[in-house]
């Protein structure tokens, strides 16, 4: 059964940071005129701008605030997502014991460290157990997971619990590549380097010949 709980799919002593409560009782903010949902941050966002030098009522700044209110609700609003609704009526019985593999799966995230973005690309795979799930779902569980303050490789296992909760396959796979701005701005990293994350489970752990099986087709770069 699809768990309600998000939560649920993680290993208890990987507890992730809950949602925060103020985002509980305020779920639907919304700004008015664009109808795009907000944090009810602006003034943190003005006292942000004074802090760092600026002048927040210089004209080039007067929609600052609310601009990166909604810009941050926007990109996390994976705490905001329910793994229900995101999988509902796409779980279908199928006598499928093929890799399914979804590779290239673009995301964005944030490092929780210093809440620059971090992203590149996300791999899939999963050997179903007699269940299977609409291709279009897992980069939407991706998505869920990865527009959160994150690390790479928590992103990485999420997703690999969560397909493992939601299909209880015989095995998944995911490999994340990434490309942290917050190494790359601060100089911390060369540029143009990436760092790659991996989570196996069941067979993809077991058997080194389905794990390699995948690998090469994430190595292989499709045109
Ligand atoms: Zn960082």
């Amino acid at each position: 059964m699809i768990s309600s709980n998000e939560d649920s799919a993680q290993s208890p002593q990987e507890k992730t940071p809950q949602m925060p409560d103020f985002l509980h009782e305020n779920p639907h903010i919304y700004d008015e005129e664009s109808n795009a949902p907000t944090l009810g941050m602006t003034e943190l966002v003005k006292e942000m701008l004074s802090k760092i030098g600026e002048d927040p009522d210089r004209e080039g700044l007067l929609r600052t605030p609310l601009r990166v209110d909604k810009s941050m609700a926007y990109l996390t609003g994976g705490y905001r997502m329910e793994l229900d609704k995101i999988v509902n009526n796409a779980v279908f019985t199928e006598d499928c014991n093929e890799m399914v593999v979804v590779k290239d799966i673009e995301f964005y995230s944030m490092c929780e460290h210093h809440m620059l973005p971090f992203f590149g690309t996300a791999h899939v795979a999963y050997i179903p157990d007699g269940k299977v799930i609409g291709l279009s779902k897992v980069p939407r569980i991706v998505e869920m997971y990865s527009r959160r303050l994150q690390v790479q490789e928590r992103l990485t296992q999420q997703i690999a619990d969560c397909v493992n909760e939601v299909l209880k396959p015989k095995g998944v796979a995911v490999v994340t590549e990434a490309r942290h701005l917050c190494m790359m701005m601060r100089g911390v990293e060369k540029q143009g380097s990436s760092t790659i994350a991996s989570a196996m489970l069941g067979a993809f752990k077991k058997n080194s010949e389905t794990r390699n099986e995948f690998l090469s087709f994430v190595r292989t770069r499709t045109v």
